[in-house]
């Protein structure tokens, strides 16, 4: 990726979904100093600036303390360069902000979220992911669709953030007069209208789940036109609903974020679960995969991960080499690479798997507990061979 200066989300003053910050291309970021500040920030209400500006103000001071002497002035430049970003007033819906800065790489990310990401500052040899990461898979994009037999609203929900991105409405029979018609006529073509109404619906839905690359589908809405829309979805849509919920037609839109997130986390855990499962299965019988900080750094270099397993809250204390990548967890820095002779730094080295892992294609998923994994330290593997 260009690592150019690069204003994004605060600067334009929108909200970026987490789904939309392309972390792949900021794993590839790198130097062999700790010259990438990364700042989280929850922006939500007025007590929490106020804790953010002491927060940064003691990190940075602790910071450039730590810090040798050549890389204290590009530090301080940094930090310059971050300031307003830091603290310039929240837009409505903002509850976090994400920061990616630094002076001498060059590089400027900073994005407005509508999710509190927790308060994290670090400075370090690349960006650091794992909050973001663990974001991005708690939050994914998912359609909600709410409708019944005369209306339908689609919105498109990105990190908590609705986005309708489309509307039908139909006049069924209110341009005929029911009079003169027996009332079983009168029922018959309503019925043949709701049902190419809900038809449009299903179209529109395909069309949109297409462009948006929705991970799934929550359907809502009162009544019985949810069931006959469901019938006339075509299967591969189908298998996309995650839910449906009886809501009425003018739920309000802060409602249906509520709801549809709750099922949106829930599937989520579900697949992550399955996950954690398919790894201990595979485990057990001697299968693809692998577990353990070493085993897994090992197949990740290799190229042979399909997904990377990580547990919420795993972390492994670390060092890695600056110039040739290697990696090992449990110690602390050697003075130089016993490889290369290399700038060693301490890391965490789960995040440094993580980055490997996006750097090389891998899928990641986060799983909120698991005891096979746990007593792997928290990291496991599917392999591809
Ligand atoms: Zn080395």
């Amino acid at each position: 990726m260009d690592p150019g200066s690069e204003f994004e989300g605060v600067g334009e003053g929108r909200l970026t979904p987490v789904t939309e910050i392309d972390i792949r291309g900021l794993a590839e970021v790198r130097d062999e100093k700790d010259v990438f500040l990364s700042v989280y920030l929850p922006t939500a209400s007025r007590e929490e600036e106020a804790e953010n500006r002491s927060f940064v103000a003691r990190r940075s001071r602790a910071m450039e303390e730590a810090l040798p002497a050549d890389l204290k002035a590009s530090f301080r430049e940094t930090m310059a360069t971050v300031e307003d970003l830091l603290f310039s007033s929240p837009i409505p819906g903002e509850r976090g902000r994400i920061v990616f800065a630094s002076a001498p790489a060059p590089l400027l990310r900073a994005y407005r979220i509508g999710i509190d990401p927790g308060r994290a500052m670090v400075l370090d040899t690349s960006p650091f992911l794992l909050p973001l990461a663990k974001l991005r898979d708690d939050y994914l994009d998912y359609g909600l669709l709410l409708l019944d037999s005369r209306e339908a609203r689609l919105f498109c929900v990105r990190s908590d953030v609705p986005e309708e991105v489309g509307r039908l409405s139909a006049d069924l029979m209110g341009k005929h007069k029911k009079g003169g018609w027996s009332q079983m006529r009168f029922n018959r073509l309503r019925k043949g209208a709701v049902r190419s109404f809900l038809s449009e619906v299903a179209e529109d839905v395909r069309e949109s789940c297409l462009r948006h690359k929705t991970r799934g589908l929550v359907v809502a809405g009162p009544g019985d036109a949810k069931k006959e829309f469901l019938e006339l979805l075509p299967h591969d849509l189908g298998r996309k609903v995650l839910a449906v919920v009886d809501l009425p037609i003018d739920a309000p839109q802060r409602k249906l974020v509520e709801i549809g997130n709750e099922i949106a986390l829930a599937d989520e855990r579900v697949l992550s679960m399955e996950r954690a499962e398919e790894l201990r299965a595979q485990i057990l019988r001697g299968g693809l995969a692998v577990r353990g900080v070493e085993a897994t750094k090992v197949a990740l270099e290799a190229g042979r991960v399909s997904v990377l397993v990580l547990l919420k809250d795993a972390s492994a204390p670390g060092w890695i080499c600056e110039r040739c990548q290697a990696l090992e967890a449990r110690r602390r820095p050697p003075p130089a690479c016993p490889n290369c002779g290399g700038p060693t730094s301490a890391v965490d080295v789960v995040n440094e798997l993580y980055e490997l892992a996006e750097r090389t294609g891998a899928e990641v998923e986060f799983v909120e507990e698991d005891a096979c994994l746990a007593s792997g330290e928290g990291v496991g593997a599917l392999l591809r061979y």
